[in-house]
Parts: C-alpha cells; structure tokens; sequence
C-alpha cells in the first residue's frame, strides 16, 4: 500500500533522514521505532507532504505521492495523527471529530463514519457535547485518534501516542489502536517505546539518527540482540 524508497529529508538543507526505505503493506500494523529526535516525525509528515524530500519516492496505491499537496494527501486516503494531540479545547467533542471528516462530502457518510467511531470510542460519545478541554491526557489522545479515522483513511499514520501519558493509559491507547488494526485498518505507527510498539507490530523498522538498522516482524526484533541491548537494556 505504501512504498517509500531511498528517502532523504531534511531541515534548511541539512539532511536528517538519510536513504530510509520500508513498505506497510494492506491491513498491516507496522511500528518504527527510535529513540528521541531519530526522524521518526520528519518521516511522517514527509509522507503527509508537510515535508518536500531531498530525494528519493513515496508511492502511496501504486502512484508517486511525494509531490503533491498536503490536502490531496488527505483526499488519497491516509489521515495523520500529529504528535501532541492537537484537540480543539473550546469545542466540543463532536465537533472535533466533524472537523475530521472534511475531505468527506456526504452528510449520510459522516453521521455514518461518526456512528462507528463512537463505537470504537463509547466514552467519546457519552460525552460528545463536552469541550475537548475536559477531557485527560489519554482521552484527548483518543479523540486525536478518532479524528483521524473521520476521514475514512485507508492508511492511518500515528505520531508518538504514549507521548506524556501514564503507563497504564499507553496501553489502553495502544489497545485501541490494535482493535482498530483487527477491524481491518492499515497502520503506520511511529513510537519511542520500543518495547510496547513491537509486542502489538506485524512488523516493525529501527530507525537511529536517520537510518534504518534493522527490520523484522515484531517478534524478531523484539528477540534480537540489538534491541535487547539498544533499547531494553539487557
Ligand atoms: P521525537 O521523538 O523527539 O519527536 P523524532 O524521532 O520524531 O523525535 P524528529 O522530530 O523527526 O525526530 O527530528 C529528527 C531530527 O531533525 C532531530 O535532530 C531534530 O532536531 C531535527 N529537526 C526536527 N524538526 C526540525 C526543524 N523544524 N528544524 C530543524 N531541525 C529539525
């Protein structure tokens, strides 16, 4: 579903991703993980064409994607949960999720995709008419996520989701997203906790200071040498 090949990005001129090539295939859950500042969030806004590369491709169904406008990113059909969040404090939960889908232009099929949402969410919708602002960390992590699936993506990007959340709602948010993979979404997630993010991968990248190190399904990498001793300290 998504190809990128022998990317390179970088900031004035100053490359920080340097040939970076992987590939999420249809249905998939993939994971990159890194440490802090590793260009785990240069890759994806590259992809969502917040960033231009230095070189290299995206191919996004077949088709080159890499210089096109952000919003034609969107309209294609990948939806990108930004790190941070992002929730609209002042308004109101629902209309948070509206503001999701507006790439989608049948009222049946918003009030539809809203229904489901809800479904995944129940405790989004128990209080949809609340402001964001009144909602916890984990929760407005939800929302974040479940604006994105307001676009009816077929390729849902999720930046850092444990970012400042307690352990225990990392995996609560983590469950969701592995109910929302089951039910058949395609997954690219980009996580510093590299433990958690491989255990729920079908397969997952290593990313250090820009390079890709090692690759595998999530149990390979999670029982090779290099990540036990790099990221588990053992
Ligand atoms: P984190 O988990 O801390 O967000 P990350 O793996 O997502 O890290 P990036 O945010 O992609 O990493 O950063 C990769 C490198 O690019 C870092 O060295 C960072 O300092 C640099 N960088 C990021 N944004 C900019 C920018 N706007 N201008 C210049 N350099 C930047």
């Amino acid at each position: 579903m998504l190809k990128v090949k022998n990317l390179k990005v970088g900031y004035d001129n100053v490359p920080v991703i340097f040939d970076v090539s992987f590939e999420v295939k249809e249905g998939e859950l993939v994971s990159i993980v890194g440490s802090n500042g590793a260009g785990k969030t240069t890759i994806l806004k590259t992809i969502s064409g917040l960033l231009k590369p230095m070189a290299g491709e995206i191919e996004f169904l077949g088709e080159r994607i890499d210089n096109i406008p952000a919003h034609t990113i969107v309209e294609k059909g990948i939806a990108h949960v930004p790190e941070g969040r992002h929730v609209f404090g002042k308004m109101s939960i629902r209309d948070n999720l509206l503001l999701g889908a507006f790439t989608v232009n049948s009222e049946e099929q918003i009030e539809k995709t809203l229904n489901e949402v809800y479904e995944i969410f129940p405790r989004l919708k128990e209080r949809e008419n609340q402001k964001a602002e009144t909602l916890s960390g984990g929760e407005q992590q939800m929302l974040a996520i479940a604006r994105g699936l307001m676009s009816r993506p077929k390729l849902l990007m999720v930046d850092e989701m444990s970012l400042g959340l307690m352990p225990i709602l990392v995996d609560r948010v983590m469950d969701i997203l592995k109910e929302i993979s089951r039910r058949g979404m395609t997954v690219l997630m980009v996580e510093q906790k590299v433990q958690e993010a491989l255990e729920m991968a079908d397969r997952g990248y290593i990313l250090q200071t820009g390079r890709i190190v090692a690759s595998g399904t999530g149990e390979e990498l999670l029982n090779s040498e290099m990540v036990k001793k790099a990221y588990m300290g053992m």
